[in-house]
């Protein structure tokens, strides 16, 4: 690279702990005017830090090094597997590995990983950042749909279950929604068919439709608006 007004020592190339220059790529906004180089860190993300951060030693990562340490309690033998290393190898494992249990759940599903996060955990790691702590897991905003960047965040083990309550999926006349949905498209109290599902989990979306028409064909009869004695034509 050729040494360019202002920018300061050349260090393309030259490697500090986690983090490899690649470019020179901006001056900050502050008053000191810092030089920002792109690095280019082990993990494969790639961030403009401030030079003097990272060839002093202050920042020896894109940031992944320190979520490592911090949620790695020694229990991890490989330092390297991060949250979401982990997390991006169980997603692949889940949607592309038949031979697993869990691929019953979701590859069979039809649920797929984007090609973006399937070519590289590089990737997967620049969309989704690290994963925040152990409390967190990845989590799909819309359960049937796909792993990808638009349907993905980290959500702890309770707003997940929280989520799922809401998406429980049936599948009624060949076609498969979340009983949320299947609820507002029948016009269904959605907590009453929980409840009655939680009493009896043989409760299905079918009787609860037929339960709510005789209901309603009930209701029409003693008001008067439907005779059931008399034809229809
Ligand atoms: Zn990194």
């Amino acid at each position: 690279m050729s040494k360019e007004k202002g920018q300061g020592r050349d260090i393309t190339g030259n490697k500090y702990n986690r983090l490899t220059a690649i470019k020179f790529s901006h001056f900050g906004e502050s008053k000191y005017k810092s030089r920002y180089w792109l690095f280019k860190c082990d993990c494969g993300k790639e961030k403009a830090i401030g030079k003097e951060y990272v060839t002093g030693g202050y920042t020896k990562s894109c940031g992944c090094l320190f979520l490592e340490v911090k949620t790695t309690h020694g229990s991890t033998r490989n330092r390297t597997l991060t949250g979401a290393y982990l997390s991006w190898q169980s997603l692949k494992r889940r949607c592309l590995n038949k031979h697993e249990v869990v691929y019953q759940n979701y590859g069979a599903r039809g649920i797929k990983v984007c090609n973006r996060w399937k070519k590289s955990f590089a990737n997967f790691l620049e969309d989704m950042g690290e994963r925040p702590s152990r409390e967190y897991q990845l989590d799909r905003i819309n359960n049937n749909g796909n792993y990808e960047p638009n349907n993905c965040k980290w959500s702890t083990k309770k707003e997940q279950a929280n989520n799922r309550r809401t998406t429980i999926l049936i599948n009624y006349n060949g076609e498969t929604k979340c009983l949320m949905d299947w609820c507002k498209k029948y016009d269904l109290a959605y907590s009453t068919m929980c409840y009655r599902r939680r009493v009896n989990p043989e409760w299905s979306l079918e009787q609860e439709i037929l339960h709510k028409q005789s209901l309603t064909y009930h209701i029409l009869y003693i008001i008067g608006a439907v005779n059931p004695y008399k034809q229809r034509n």
